[in-house]
């Protein structure tokens, strides 16, 4: 089967690796001439609504998926309507904007962060005034990894705030003084059926992913079934196909819904060596239309992100039971450029390895 993917990036890179083995083969898109899957495929660059290639990109594929969720949603609705686009365009609609995908967790009763759209320096004054302190200010569009949010902490942060993100729509939340984080990866199949891996507990420095580990220690099966509960609301709601990631902060029991990405997640990367079937094969045998594989964790994983440049890569192979994927990217400030990932039958052998690993990935 010929599959057009929209992004070429790791992810992309990741999905193809999983798909060969199931006979897929792929083409991607991207605006990048050395994006990292373009070893594992066809690769056509330019911008994402140049109209030339979104003819020539329909042409070459049967079906189409994408890894990255800045596509313009006008390219993925024409995609839509020559061939099965999966995760659905709407997905890819409601994730592009913060305030929309809040407004839709609610609606189907997934607890959130307060929050308020902002549109000017009298509704962040009026904002702050009404949620209190410390709040976070965060751009509705095109943010990732920490991009375009400001930590407000006390009531002359307001004017910086608003100097450093004024000008577009944004969303004012509550801040949250979570436990942890945690992320659920679920996965939707075209007959509408759910699996779940375990909730992963999520390390971030600087809004950017550096430590997973999976499952989450500690977990509780209810905290479990909570999860699962909303994320089946927001598959079903969207007629979901593929992979869904969805972001909480586990505060006072709950899970508060940061945000979801509808794709393939970096706290899932640990699925390659840790679980039963990979989230990327899963993602691909969901848009394939093939039967889902099992999800449950093979013991435990820990995933460290290489980010910014690449450390010593043969250190890291010396440890024993160590993983190394490296993207092929160019090295770049806050860029991740590779994952390492650890698997052994128990969390303390795993927790060994990170004392090794943890220098060696920057932490
Ligand atoms: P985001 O881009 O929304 O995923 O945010 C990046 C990171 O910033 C999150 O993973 C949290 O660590 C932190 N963060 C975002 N929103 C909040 C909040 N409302 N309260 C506390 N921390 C937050």
């Amino acid at each position: 089967m010929k599959v057009g993917c929209l992004g070429g990036g790791q992810l992309g890179r990741m999905l193809a690796l999983a798909g060969h083995p199931l006979r897929l083969r792929f083409t991607f898109w991207d605006n990048n001439a050395e994006a990292p899957a373009g070893h594992l495929g066809k690769l056509m660059v330019g911008h994402y609504n140049d109209p030339a290639i979104l003819q020539r990109f329909a042409k070459a594929v049967e079906v189409i998926t994408f890894e990255f969720e800045n596509v313009p949603v006008d390219s993925a609705y024409y995609l839509a309507q020559r061939h099965p686009l999966y995760p659905p365009a709407r997905a890819l609609e409601v994730s592009q904007d913060r305030l929309q995908e809040k407004i839709l967790f609610r609606r189907l009763g997934i607890p959130t962060p307060d929050f308020l759209p902002i549109e000017s320096r009298n509704d962040l004054t009026q904002g702050l005034r009404s949620m209190g302190l410390p709040a976070v200010l965060k751009t509705r569009r095109f943010g990732y990894d920490g991009k375009g949010q400001f930590v407000l902490r006390k009531r002359g942060d307001s004017a910086r705030a608003w100097e450093a993100l004024g000008g577009v729509p944004l969303l004012l939340e509550a801040f949250v003084p979570f436990r942890r984080e945690l992320s659920v990866l679920a996965v939707r199949d075209r007959k509408g059926h759910h699996a779940f891996y375990p909730l992963v507990e999520n390390l971030h420095r600087e809004g950017i992913l550096r430590r997973s580990l999976a499952p989450a220690p500690g977990l509780k099966p209810k905290l479990q079934a909570l999860a699962e509960r909303h994320a089946v609301r927001v598959l079903d709601e969207l007629n979901y196909v593929g992979v869904l990631a969805i972001e909480f902060f586990e505060f006072r029991g709950k899970l508060l819904a940061n945000e979801m990405a509808p794709r393939v997640h970096n706290s899932g990367h640990w699925t390659i060596e840790g679980a039963e079937t990979s989230q990327f094969e899963n993602h691909m045998r969901a848009v394939a239309g093939l039967p889902l594989g099992p999800t449950a964790a093979t013991g435990h994983s820990a995933m460290f992100n290489l980010i910014g440049e690449l450390p010593d890569t043969e250190a890291i192979l010396r440890v024993p039971g160590a993983h190394l994927h490296i993207y092929g990217k160019r090295p770049g400030l806050k860029r991740k450029l590779g994952h390492v990932t650890v698997n052994f039958p128990t969390l303390a052998s795993v927790q060994r390895a990170m004392k090794t690993l943890q220098p060696l990935a920057g932490l």
